[in-house]
């Protein structure tokens, strides 16, 4: 199906023109980054707009680049590009293990992880590592007004954000992870390769001087109300040695207390058994990382 005709095409080459359309156009714009979600959404008329402006020309929402504080990511970062980055998968190798595995190379590609954390799919890769990170974003609505708003207060629901109409998602911030003995992993199991998530586990762990779990951070995504934070898990693991008990508590601790559903895909027991066996893998992983093995 085509989507309904689209009177207006803006490409903006700046942000502030960006956001001048944005203000100027509003509830009747849509901004379109790398159209993967956007346009499938258009061609099945889900939803229609009068406008689209076109985020793809404009200059400085690409970048990679780290500070003291930590990772800063453009929001036109390709999936394609945030997986092949040293930086990323030295650093912040949690979030580069979400973006190789979304679709296929053709949706890594084009697809941009703004556009897929303003999209907010449940299923969607980037939220659980997100949020096992702390991330923050920058919503900016002119050049002398912008919020930072905390992932984990970013997702409100299913496709739901706490972005405005007239807001535009500028800047992702990872904060740096502590020096020494810190990393994530994360991974999901979907129906195919490439697939969107039946269930994802993030991890995110600090270890000390003598292997022992100093923080932890465990998200499970892929259910119907989207990421969520496995706090009771994560709390399982401070103080101890990771071991296959431990690891194996946390997990039954995280597939009970994390909300699950069953829909077309899988039950709520599939998805259940799913967290005990992928949370374990995951920790090891992350732990592996964090000691350099
Ligand atoms: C076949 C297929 C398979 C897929 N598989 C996966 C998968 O396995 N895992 C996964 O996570 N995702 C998957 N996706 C979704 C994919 O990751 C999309 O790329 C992503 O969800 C949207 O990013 P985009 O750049 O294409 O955004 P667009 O489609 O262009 O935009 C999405 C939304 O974000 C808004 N937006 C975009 N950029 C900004 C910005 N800077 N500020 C404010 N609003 C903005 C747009 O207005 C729109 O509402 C799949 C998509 C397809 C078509």
């Amino acid at each position: 199906m085509y989507p309904k005709p689209i009177e207006r095409y803006f490409a903006p080459t700046t942000i502030t023109e960006a956001l001048q359309l944005l203000g100027e156009y509003g509830g009747n714009a849509k901004l379109i980054a790398g159209g993967q979600s956007l346009m499938p959404l258009l061609k099945l008329r889900l939803i229609e707009t009068q406008c689209l402006i076109d985020l793809n020309r404009v200059q400085g929402l690409a970048d990679i680049r780290e500070d003291a504080d930590g990772l800063c990511l453009g929001p036109m970062v390709r999936h394609a590009d945030v997986a092949a980055s040293p930086l990323i998968r030295g650093g912040y190798p949690i979030v580069a293990d979400a973006a190789s595995g979304i679709g296929d190379p053709q949706i890594r590609n084009r697809g941009t992880v703004g556009g897929s954390l303003v999209h907010a799919d449940p299923a969607a890769d980037y939220p659980a590592a997100m949020l096992a990170l702390d991330a923050s974003l920058t919503l900016t609505k002119s050049s002398a007004e912008s919020r930072t708003v905390e992932a984990g207060k970013f997702f409100l629901g299913p496709l739901m954000t706490d972005i405005r109409e007239d807001e535009l998602l500028t800047m992702i911030r990872l904060p740096k992870p502590a020096a020494r003995h810190s990393a994530g992993a994360y991974a999901k199991n979907g129906l195919l390769a490439g697939d969107f998530a039946i269930i994802s586990v993030a991890v995110q762990l600090t270890l000390d001087n003598g292997g022992r779990c100093e923080r932890a951070r465990i998200v499970i995504g892929g259910t119907a109300l989207g990421a969520t934070p496995a706090v009771r898990a994560s709390e399982i693991l401070i103080g101890g040695k990771l071991d296959d008990a431990l690891c194996a508590k946390a997990a039954e601790a995280a597939a009970q207390e994390v909300e699950v559903n069953s829909d077309v895909r899988a039950s709520a027991q599939y998805r259940r058994e799913l967290i005990k066996s992928l949370v374990p893998k995951i920790i090891r992983r992350a732990q592996a990382r964090a000691r350099g093995d």
